[in-house]
């Protein structure tokens, strides 16, 4: 439907209801008095003759039936008088059709007749007009809600998006460093075509984008055309399945006919996941997305690349993608685009700020450090969320603190003040909260406490303890990972401790800490009994939640076994460092329950008050 040549584009929208309203006008100025049915006015036959006789009739028309009479004011009284007709033998009868014949009055015609090519039009023609003008108002609507791209070149673009610079360079995206260097290339293909052909090099056709959602796969599309100054068309995967079999297909073909007309440039399919799902899957097959596949493939292999089209495309599930799109000469080249480093966290923080009043003091790296495995998108929304902070106490610039309150707020929900937790409730968090804290602080190779906060959030979890790497850790030792899981089980060992009895705070806890002891055994290869052997297949690259055991039943076993060894092992060692220090325990969660928020510096304040003998690492030195 959207395949028409859109050479009417021009007209607004508005044109079309005015010439709608004036149809309707004239309809009812010109027509409707006329449509408007005549009464049909019995009177008796001497009557009627009476009428003849005074001159009154225009018209008469005979049947077998009846007499009709159309009565010279008929415009005005819109009435037609009717009398029997019983007999035309009777004498009367003869004796009023010569009355007729004698006053000059036409009797042998029907008298409504002429109006049968009006009601031919108002029956049949006019709705239809109607009908037809109605669609296409409501069709053009329609696409102009659905499309609606930044600028068209050419024909029908309702679903292209094509900007013919997209004002993103690779200024706008830190880090990826490794990513920018494999585009270089392509930009400089874009530029000179010429190079590359003169010496017999083929350029690859496409360059496929992997990495989780927010990393920057489209900014980065987009600055390569933004780098190489060609305009940028772009498609996302799940516009090209549609509910009408054929769009997709339609659209492919669009989109490839419209980039070599403007060649050079770049094509980019953002979500390409949406239709390059492996068809052999077995499950619900899509038969639109069949064929929208497939004229994917026919496209990519039917262009010449030396015209200087580049395909990018983007996805986080490359695992699910057909194979057919991965052979060489398609998106033979992939470019991974991974959640940035410590330092690649700290550069996409500035480029963020830029255009965002700061204070010269906040510290980048303190929110680096607290927010590892966070996307580029995220940082962005810390940025964001930091400004509004500002801006909604008052301020004219963003400190420090506002930028703390926004990872909390990304990374943990918003603050649920008015929620209603009991004084024994809210003990129960402190205890369990500081037990995190306590045990960070007591075993030497842990990151330093940043915040500790007993405040609810709208993301469910009641409190939380906020660390601070002190350095981006690439390789994890075997003692670190025990560490990590002694101080999940801190805060439901500070629990038992204290009330004698645990409760359901620590379900997030566990399910980490035996996902970590897992790993230890079936991944990583260290444990003792099982060794230097993988017991359990990832499933993706990004999907970390689909894994299988890859052993027989019997190893699945023991696994489950030792796996709970480590755990309880490292619960008991937990229990043991906060009984042996359960007087800064008791201290620290008293102050934590009064004032519901402690910073890592007052954390730490408290601690070496009561622990003189152990001197704590702070969060800012040493990085
Ligand atoms: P993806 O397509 O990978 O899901 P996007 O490209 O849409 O992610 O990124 C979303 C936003 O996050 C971007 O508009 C950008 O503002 C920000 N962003 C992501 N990664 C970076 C980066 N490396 N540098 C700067 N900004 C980034
Ligand atoms: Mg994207
Ligand atoms: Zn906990």
């Amino acid at each position: 439907m959207n395949d028409k040549p859109g050479n009417k584009k021009k007209i607004p929208i508005f044109a079309y209801y005015i010439i709608l309203l004036g149809i309707v006008l004239i309809i009812s100025y010109t027509m409707l008095p006329k449509l408007m049915e005549p009464d049909y006015k019995e009177i008796s036959f001497s009557e009627f003759v009476q009428k003849v006789e005074n001159d009154e009739a225009q018209q008469v028309e005979v049947n077998s039936k009846q007499y009709t009479m159309k009565p010279k004011d008929f415009e005005t009284s819109n009435v037609y008088y009717v009398t029997g007709n019983i007999n035309n033998e009777f004498h009367e009868s003869t004796a009023l059709l010569s009355l007729l014949d004698e006053k000059g009055i036409k009797y042998d015609s029907p008298i409504v007749s002429s109006n049968i090519w009006l009601e031919i039009l108002i029956a049949y023609v006019l709705p239809t007009v109607i009908m037809v003008v109605l669609f296409v108002v409501l069709m053009r609507s329609m696409n102009k809600r659905m499309g609606g791209g930044v600028m068209s070149f050419g024909k029908n673009t309702s679903k292209i998006y094509a900007e013919k610079s997209t004002g993103k360079t690779f200024a706008d995206v830190a880090g990826q460093d490794e990513a920018k260097q494999n585009l270089v290339e392509i930009i400089d293909f874009l530029n000179n075509p010429g190079k590359y052909t003169a010496i017999g090099a083929k350029l690859p056709k496409g360059a496929l984008l992997v990495g989780p959602p927010g990393t920057g796969k489209t900014l980065l599309a987009k600055a390569v055309a933004g780098e190489a100054k060609v305009p940028f068309f772009s498609l996302s995967g799940s516009e090209f399945v549609e509910m009408f079999v054929g769009v997709g297909a339609s659209r492919v073909r669009d989109l490839f006919r419209q980039a070599v007309e403007n060649a050079p440039c770049i094509v980019f399919i953002d979500e390409i996941d949406a239709i390059g799902k492996s068809r052999d899957n077995g499950l619900g097959s899509n038969d639109e997305r069949e064929q929208t596949l497939n004229q994917l493939l026919a496209e990519m292999d039917g262009f010449d690349s030396s015209k200087g089209v580049v395909i990018l495309a983007a996805t986080n599930r490359p695992e699910v993608l057909d194979k057919a799109l991965l052979r060489p000469g398609r998106f033979d080249r992939r470019i991974i685009v991974d959640l940035p480093d410590q330092k690649g966290r700290v550069d996409i923080l500035k480029v963020h700020a830029r255009n965002v009043l700061m204070e010269p003091d906040v510290d980048f790296e303190v929110v680096a450090r607290a927010t590892p495995g966070a996307s580029g998108a995220d940082l962005e929304n810390i940025i964001n969320e930091a400004a509004l902070r500002a801006v909604r106490a008052g301020k004219v610039r963003v400190s420090q603190q506002e930028l703390d309150e926004a990872i909390e707020v990304i990374i943990a929900g918003e603050e649920k003040k008015n929620r209603v937790m009991s004084n024994e409730e809210k003990k129960i968090v402190a205890y369990h909260e500081t037990g995190h804290a306590l045990v960070t602080s007591l075993l030497t190779h842990t990151e330093p406490v940043h915040k500790i906060t007993i405040i609810p959030r709208t993301s469910g979890t009641l409190g939380y303890v906020m660390h601070v790497a002190k350095k981006e850790k690439v390789l994890l030792t075997k003692k670190e990972l025990l560490e990590e899981i002694i101080i999940l089980t801190g805060g439901r060992a500070s629990e038992e401790i204290e009330f004698d009895s645990v409760t359901t705070g620590a379900s997030n806890d566990i399910e980490r800490a035996t996902e970590m002891a897992r790993n230890i055994i079936t991944t990583y290869g260290m444990s003792d009994t099982f060794g230097f052997v993988n017991w359990q297949k990832k499933n993706s690259m990004y999907l970390v939640d689909t894994k299988t055991m890859n052993c027989s039943d019997a190893t699945f076993a023991k696994i489950d076994a030792e796996t709970h060894a480590i755990i309880a092992d490292c619960y008991q060692k937990a229990l043991a460092l906060l009984k042996d220090h359960k007087a800064t325990l008791d201290a620290i969660a008293a102050v934590l329950y009064e004032k519901e928020n402690l910073t890592g510096d007052e954390f730490r304040k408290l601690f070496s008050e009561l622990e003189p003998d152990i001197v704590l690492a702070s969060a800012d030195e040493g990085v």
